[in-house]
């Protein structure tokens, strides 16, 4: 039998089904399966498509068809002419259609469209007949025809590339502009019968003369041009480099779908419109939607005329004056309200509809799964698994996790976002959108903020001393830095709105202004930030509230949390962060940075007395200062590990390079001095001998602890009497007690022997037997991955720090990765910021093998991650598919990895039950 290349749709039955995308296309699927399916049969125009094969030879086949081709397209369009009963090419009763394009994955706009085709001067009587003598509409369809005809098949798929202006197109608007412009009128609703049929009587003359050729007026022809061009638009310009970004293959080709044409515009009695099953924009299980009376569906997009609601549920204020479809046109409005609700019985999901009423008569357009945003999305997913449409597992893979982050922080209302352009663009670091006055200064920000002002902060780049600047601001803007720079790391861990690294900005501080490619804002000049996306815009754009369903959000979480494996624990360094993370749901601290004490409100004393540790020049000096500063530390890790009682806490020893510590203003210097009772001048000194030329690989982590002992002993000390009291206070406390930026074993082992004694000594002193604790390490030096299975013979648990990971195994600094990393990601050299999503190639193996080696050296070792990969959904699946027992984030991000990770479960899943079957 000849290969089948022609699959008819249309009065109640189909060749093909909603299965069979990739022969027939998204569309072509879909409207075989609402016109065909025994459970759907809905009115949707007749047709039929011409398969991706079709396009597959015509490319391989010097544009050429299966002889197979021509016949199978007479036979269809025959059943077509009878379900209608109508003929193509009929002077007395035409048949008009459509040809589209439809690949297998939606591409927007990328290829070709001709519609009203086989409308000539013989059939013009016959529809203008069917249109009860409507003679002005036949005129403008056909003048439509002939524009789209010569643009679409005798110019662009003819390979002409006209001038700039010179396309023939244009020339024809032109000539239509011409004609308005006669009339005095504007729009071209003023055009009547006569002007429409002297324009295009001009449309032809002018076809001829710049194409060289007449338009066809002859059906068949125009059938076969259409379909040729939209095979040929599949390698058109627009298409190619769409499928570039897209990822979709070149050897898919498109599908070409031929179905018989109906007008919204024939009259009071026609309209279109488009509708949801859902509202997309909150989730409302309402029917949704808008429609114009006397229109085609182009109008509907154009915004000319204010579309009106089919129902109250659809009225908003500047609708609610118009009549409802469902007042206007009840019967109908009955028929397409039970199409609509059997659609989503079938697709068990919101669907987005086309519709179009003829002379009374309701068709079927298209059918789609609706997009919705982020609230829409978890609202519909809890309504459908109530209405037993879904199953939880469903649920959890249908809501993706920038949904779920639209639900935690307040957002651009996205209808006044599209109008806008951004003036900037950035590395997305902290989500959400904010507005606010620019202030180029921490103590600007904390000032206006107090006098109530709503700010933004502007920075070339943030550094702790910034935070309570930051804390003030309603967002931050900075020129440098990258993911993991200091603003980003902030930022995020207070779900605050950020963007880094964007680096058009040129910051004068002294000036209070900032130049962005020749523009100048001011300070007091009002910007809005997407951090979502890393766009800046000029003014203050209108926010929306997306967090109100929260009592939906933590159902839907219950139901992540009944599916995933990981443990999803939380970075975070004080009492209050600890409690956000535990309504979210954490179970556990992955990451306790104990520097960041000495940051922000109520710092000022600890932060004192650590600069007085790390100026002293003796033992006896720096054991002074350790001993005040030991009960601020032991302080907030009580606090922290009580916040979390019952809970595991992972307290890292300190971490960062001390320089970063030394203070800059002068009046901060001099008390210093004064306190450790020697000069300015031998202050300098002890600060210069402080400075590294590569701070990040310097004298920091457990390299502290080696030098200076008594530093590390204060903290695990103060980790065990914070315990031991909490124990007393009849609380379960779990430290884990974390060496940092370790690189082999003996360093472990040093610091080992420290703990022990410790730990004996706290016993003793508070009369008891245990504390429950680990003692472990982060694994974020290279090396120390290829060592994992000595350094776990000491280690009770591993974390991976894969921020320093990537920095070290990639050698790009992490903070300065902004100045080059744009231009990386356009020419394509990484397809991402590793410090956003693991480099699963590279950084992804060392982590295997630390893992493996790891457990090959203790069995059971405890495996987590607390780089900022932590909070990923991509790293996270890539978390749970090397076997790490949890993943530590963000409080803000700790909705986002729970679904990440019970997306895990289910994809695993997915796969496994795939490759059964093949
Ligand atoms: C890391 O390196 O991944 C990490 C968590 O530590 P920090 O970002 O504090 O260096
Ligand atoms: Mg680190």
């Amino acid at each position: 039998m000849a290969k089948k290349y022609v699959y008819s749709f249309g009065g109640g039955k189909a060749d093909g089904n909603e299965s069979m995308k990739n022969l027939l296309g998204g569309k072509g699927a879909n409207l075989a399966e609402m016109a065909g399916h025994k459970d759907l049969k809905l009115p949707v125009p007749p047709g039929f498509t011409l398969t991706t094969d079709v396009c597959v030879y015509y490319y391989s086949n010097k544009r050429s068809y299966p002889k197979e081709l021509k016949e199978q397209v007479n036979k269809a369009l025959l059943s077509v002419e009878k379900l209608m009963e109508r003929k193509f090419g009929d002077p007395s009763n035409p048949l008009l259609v459509s040809v589209r394009s439809g690949a297998r994955k939606s591409m927007p706009g990328m290829m070709e469209t001709v519609l009203n085709v086989g409308l000539t001067e013989k059939t013009i009587p016959g529809l203008i007949k069917q249109a009860g003598g409507n003679e002005r509409f036949v005129y403008d369809a056909y003048r439509r025809l002939i524009m789209m005809y010569s643009d679409v098949v005798m110019e662009k798929a003819a390979g002409i590339e006209p001038k700039e202006d010179m396309g023939i197109r244009k020339q024809l608007e032109r000539i239509m502009d011409e004609s308005k412009h006669k009339r005095g009128s504007k729009a071209d609703t003023d055009l009547t019968a006569e002007d429409l049929k002297d324009i295009c009587k001009k449309f032809k003359i002018r076809i001829k003369e710049v194409l060289g050729k007449e338009f066809p007026d002859e059906p068949m022809q125009q059938l076969w041009g259409g379909i040729g061009a939209v095979f040929a638009s599949w390698n058109g310009k627009r298409a190619i480099s769409y499928r570039r970004i897209e990822g979709i293959p070149d050897e898919w080709g498109t599908a070409v779908n031929v179905q018989t044409m109906v007008f919204g515009n024939m009259g009071n009695d026609s309209a279109t419109g488009v509708a949801f099953t859902r509202n997309p924009g909150n989730g409302d299980p309402h029917f949704y939607g808008e429609y114009l009376i006397n229109a085609q569906g182009e109008d509907v997009v154009a915004g000319i005329r204010t579309p009106a609601p089919i129902n109250t549920f659809s009225q908003s204020t500047h609708n609610k004056e118009l009549v409802t479809l469902e007042k206007a046109m009840p019967k109908i409005y009955k028929e397409l309200f039970a199409i609509q609700e059997r659609l989503e019985r079938h697709y068990h999901d919101m669907q987005d509809i086309e519709f179009t009423i003829e002379k009374g008569r309701l068709f079927m357009l298209q059918c789609r799964v609706g997009k919705r945003n982020g609230p829409a999305a978890v609202r519909m997913c809890m309504d459908m698994i109530k209405e037993k449409l879904i199953k939880k597992e469903e649920a959890v893979l249908r809501v993706t996790p920038s949904q779920l982050d639209e639900l935690l922080h307040p957002i651009i209302d996205p209808k006044f976002e599209a109008s806008n352009k951004p003036f900037a663009k950035g590395l997305p670091a902290g989500p959400g959108g904010a507005s606010g006055q620019i202030v180029f200064t921490a103590a600007d920000a904390v000032a206006w903020a107090k006098e109530g002002k709503k700010v933004i902060l502007v920075r070339e780049e943030t550094n702790p001393e910034d935070v309570e600047g930051m804390r003030a601001a309603q967002a931050i803007l900075t020129a440098r830095g990258g993911m993991t720079s200091h603003a980003a790391l902030v930022a995020r861990g207070w779900g605050k709105c950020c963007i880094v690294g964007c680096s058009a900005i040129h910051v004068d501080l002294a000036g209070r202004k900032m130049n962005i490619d020749g523009k100048t804002l001011k300070e007091g000049d009002w910007i809005t930030l997407n951090g979502t996306k890393g766009n800046a815009y000029e003014g203050q754009l209108p926010m929306m509230d997306a967090t109100k369903e929260n009592s939906m959000l933590m159902d839907f979480l219950k139901i992540c949390g009944t599916i995933k494996k990981l443990g999803i624990r939380t970075n975070a360094d004080t009492p209050e962060d600890a409690s956000k993370a535990r309504q979210f749901g954490a179970e556990g601290i992955g990451l306790f940075r104990t520097e960041h004490m000495f940051y922000g409100k109520g710092s000022d004393e600890p932060l004192f007395l650590l600069r007085k540790m790390i100026i002293s020049n003796t033992l006896d000096e720096r054991k002074k200062a350790i001993e005040g500063l030991f009960p601020y530390v032991k302080k907030d890790i009580k606090g922290t590990i009580a916040a979390m009682d019952g809970f595991p806490v992972v307290i890292r020893l300190l971490d960062p390079p001390l320089h970063e510590f030394v203070p800059r203003e002068q009046e901060k210097l001099e008390q210093l001095a004064k306190e450790l009772n020697i000069n300015m001048e031998e202050l300098t000194r002890r600060a210069n001998n402080l400075h590294e030329s590569n701070p990040m690989m310097g004298h920091r982590g457990v390299r502290l602890g080696v030098t200076y002992p008594e530093v590390s002993a204060m903290q695990i000390r103060a980790i065990f009497e914070a315990s031991a009291e909490l124990i007393k206070e009849g609380k379960k406390p779990y430290p884990e007690i974390m060496v940092p930026v370790v690189c082999d074993v003996k360093e472990l082992e040093d610091h080992l022997v420290i703990a022990k004694q410790i730990y004996a000594e706290v016993l003793a002193k508070y009369g008891i037997k245990t504390i429950k604790h680990m003692f472990g390490t982060m694994i974020e030096i290279p090396r120390a991955t290829l060592v994992a299975d000595k350094i776990a013979t000491v280690a009770q648990f591993f974390s991976f720090g894969t921020n320093d990971l990537t920095q070290m195994g990639f050698g790009f600094s992490r903070d300065d990765i902004g100045g080059f990393l744009p231009e990386y990601l356009k020419k394509g050299i990484l397809p991402e910021d590793p410090f956003q999503s693991i480099d699963q190639e590279g950084i992804g193996e060392l982590i295997k093998i630390g893992i493996e080696r790891g457990r090959k050296g203790r069995k059971g070792l405890e495996v987590g991650i607390c780089g900022e990969h932590g909070g990923d959904p991509r790293s996270v699946e890539f978390c749970h598919n090397v076997g790490m027992d949890y993943v530590s984030c963000s409080p803000f991000r700790v909705p986002i990895a729970k679904l990440a990770a019970a997306q895990a479960v289910l994809k695993n899943k997915k796969n496994k039950n795939i490759k059964k079957k093949k």
